[in-house]
């Protein structure tokens, strides 16, 4: 099988990470018979160099023709002056409506071996942590009206829009609730329904889809309770099923009780097979360039393509059998190393990764 994909590196750790994600990815392909032809474009900050914007037509028209996209990160104090439809981050709310990818997936586990750098408590952790949050992607505060007032005087005001359409909420709720039939079948609804008319609204939609899977399980929290908890009893949850900006700030708090923002991968889906991977940290200038950065999200994310855009389920399960056995062995970044530890460069890691892959039985 050969696949299309559209490589965009991004800014920051963008590029260092890829590179290291591309280079497991290949030996997955090679171990499996898979092939890949990659195509790479600009997204970001270096777009906005390159064209002046920060999502030119070429890069949009290049994932459009691909199986897959994977992002690296983009932003950086560069081009944080810009006006807001020229920054880079313009340029991912941009990717993501123009491909249609609503849906969100972000799976946060804990590694047996990473244990000692969750912030949590043993006994907290429990056997195990697996939650995988589904945020909704296109629609929300995020895309909503906004604008301000009285620009420059005393009393100037400023104001963004949450609104979610019926058909945009059972989309992303039949996302969740497929996606718990293959796990444990707990979906927590996560909304404002006691202050938010969007909320409200949201919950209604939600409960109503629900009766579609009758065999799911479907809590609901409001987002203060389920921030808290998250680091209180975070084994409650399997599914989480959430808004746009409620999932970009939940699935971040997820990120850190496994033990670094560096471990977790994403998804980006619609309605066909295409979808964008990435890492859900952004381009960490503090350690760019400096071979610091932790891999091992921009990895997995190549595991979810093939899960998720090609099917290929034993390459999936090989790369992510990879990372958990270059854990097991003590090998670990700066951002999730504790005493012990051998302490490894982003490219080591890579390369680590790479030769578990290719010794896979
Ligand atoms: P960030 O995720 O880039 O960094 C937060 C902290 O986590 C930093 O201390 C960083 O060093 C660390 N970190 C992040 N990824 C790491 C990794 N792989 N290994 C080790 N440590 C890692 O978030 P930020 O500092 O708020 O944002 C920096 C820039 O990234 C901003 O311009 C922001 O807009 C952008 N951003 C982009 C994306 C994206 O491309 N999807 C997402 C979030 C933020």
């Amino acid at each position: 099988m050969k696949y299309t994909i559209t490589v965009l590196k991004g800014d920051g750790i963008g590029p260092e990470i890829t590179d290291q994600a591309l280079a497991v990815l290949k030996a997955a392909g090679d171990k499996y018979g898979i092939s890949f032809e990659l195509r790479e474009e600009l997204m970001g900050g270096c777009a906005i160099d390159e064209y002046g914007i920060p999502l030119p037509e070429v890069t949009l028209k290049a994932c459009k023709e691909s199986d897959a996209v994977l992002l690296g990160a983009v932003g950086g104090p560069k081009w944080e002056e810009l006006p807001r439809s020229k920054t880079p981050e313009a340029g991912l709310l941009g990717i993501r409506a123009g491909l249609g990818l609503y849906a969100n997936l972000r799976p946060a586990v804990i590694y047996e071996a990473l244990r000692d750098a969750s912030p949590l408590k043993s006994e907290i952790i429990g056997d195990k942590i697996d939650i995988l949050v589904v945020r909704e992607l296109t629609g929300g505060i995020y895309f909503g009206e906004r604008g301000r007032s009285d620009t420059g005087t005393e009393n100037e005001s400023a104001y963004d829009t949450e609104r979610y359409s019926v058909a945009e909420i059972e989309r992303i709720a039949a996302i969740a609730f497929e996606a718990a039939s293959k796990r444990s079948g707990i979906v927590t609804s996560v909304d404002k329904a006691n202050v938010l008319e969007s909320s409200k609204l949201w919950r209604e939609v939600v409960i109503r889809k629900a009766r579609e899977y009758p065999n799911i399980v479907l809590n609901h929290l409001y987002v203060d309770n389920a921030a808290m908890q998250l680091v209180r009893n975070p084994r409650q949850f399997d599914v989480i099923l959430t808004s746009n900006m409620f999932g970009d700030i939940l699935s971040d708090e997820a990120s850190m009780i496994t033990g670094s923002i560096g471990m977790l991968p994403s998804a980006s889906l619609g309605n066909g097979a295409l979808g964008l991977y990435e890492p859900i940290h952004g381009s960490a200038p503090d350690i760019a360039g400096m071979n610091k950065a932790n891999p091992i999200a921009a990895i997995l994310s190549t595991a979810m393509m093939l899960r998720y855009s090609f099917k290929q389920y034993a390459a999936a399960d090989a790369i992510e059998d990879a990372v958990r056995r270059v854990l097991e062995k003590g090998y670990r970044t700066a951002d999730i190393a504790s005493a012990g530890n051998t302490v490894t460069e982003t490219s080591e890691m890579g390369e680590l990764v790479v030769r578990e892959v290719l010794l896979k039985q």
